[in-house]
């Protein structure tokens, strides 16, 4: 039987875009860095055009407003757009109020550049970080139905939250949560969907990892950001943990894109969702 597709999803933000740095995380400061979205970007849309492949670009409200070009050729090419807030602001960070003029400002934007309605949400660095945040009631009563941001991995999230698509039951409505693929690394449960330990792990774990997921029924949701793949990646002031988590592997993200594209085309969230629709599993004990 033939590998089920990957589903590929991309934050679309730029390589400056790090949460609670004291130069990158000051918004008052972006249009002062050298932009590097777009021709990363390409990069990504090049290989997925090559490839038949589709994603959704979860898109910074900052980056639609400033890319109005890029939106179109993401939305041209067939992928799906959906919102990764509107400044990068960490959920968990901000008060309750904050978050949803942040997320608001950004799915507005989002649409009114796409031309398309955006129902899908991840939040910037994982920033939900339980089943029972109250940020997912917040997503369900500003129009979201989808959202892809519990990582199962301490500390960027809980052991407790789903690890495959889960209709999380909150007092406004229901969401679909569909979270990233998750593995182990040495041992510990990891995050093999992107990031620094997929980066860091052999290619040939986060396949079997794949694997693994699709035969229990799981769809493997990847993640990439486009700065993983920019050649041209500017020199960041960083300490060194976040400079590994910023930069270790990163060149092998894109060839390895590309095998696994080339053997498998990947999907956007909307395959899953279709798929989910027909049952997906409940979480017990999530908040109303
Ligand atoms: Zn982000």
């Amino acid at each position: 039987m033939a590998a089920p597709n990957p589903v590929l999803t991309v934050d679309l933000e730029e390589w400056f875009h790090v949460c609670g740095h004291p130069l990158y995380g000051d918004p008052a400061r972006w249009d002062g860095f050298p932009s590097r979205v777009g021709p990363s970007t390409e990069l990504l849309l090049d290989l997925l055009a090559r490839t038949r492949s589709r994603a959704t670009f979860f898109v910074l409200g900052w980056i639609a407003r400033r890319h109005p070009s890029l939106l179109a050729r993401i939305v041209r090419e067939g992928h799906e757009v959906g919102c990764h807030g509107d400044l990068h602001v960490r959920a968990d960070e901000v008060s309750l109020d904050a978050f949803r003029a942040d997320v608001r400002a950004g799915k507005a934007a989002v649409e009114d550049v796409s031309g398309r309605a955006v129902t899908a949400f991840r939040a910037p660095e994982w920033s939900l970080r339980r089943a029972d945040s109250p940020a997912l009631a917040l997503l369900v009563e500003e129009g979201f139905t989808v959202d892809s941001s519990l990582q199962a991995v301490p500390p960027i999230g809980d052991r407790g939250n789903p690890t495959r698509p889960t209709l999380l039951h909150t007092s406004p409505g229901p969401i679909l949560e569909v979270p990233p693929l998750v593995g182990t690394f040495f041992g510990f449960p990891a995050m093999l969907g992107g990031g620094w330990t997929a980066r860091l792990s052999r290619e040939s774990r986060v396949r079997r990892a794949m694997a693994a997921a699709s035969e229990s029924g799981i769809p493997a949701v990847l993640y990439v950001h486009p700065w993983e793949v920019d050649p041209d990646h500017p020199a960041m002031e960083l300490s060194p943990i976040p400079r590994l988590v910023h930069f270790a592997g990163r060149g092998r993200v894109l060839p390895r894109l590309a095998r696994l594209c080339e053997a498998t085309p990947t999907v956007p969230l909307s395959a899953v969702v279709s798929g989910a629709a027909r049952g997906p599993r409940e979480a017990p004990g999530v908040a109303a």
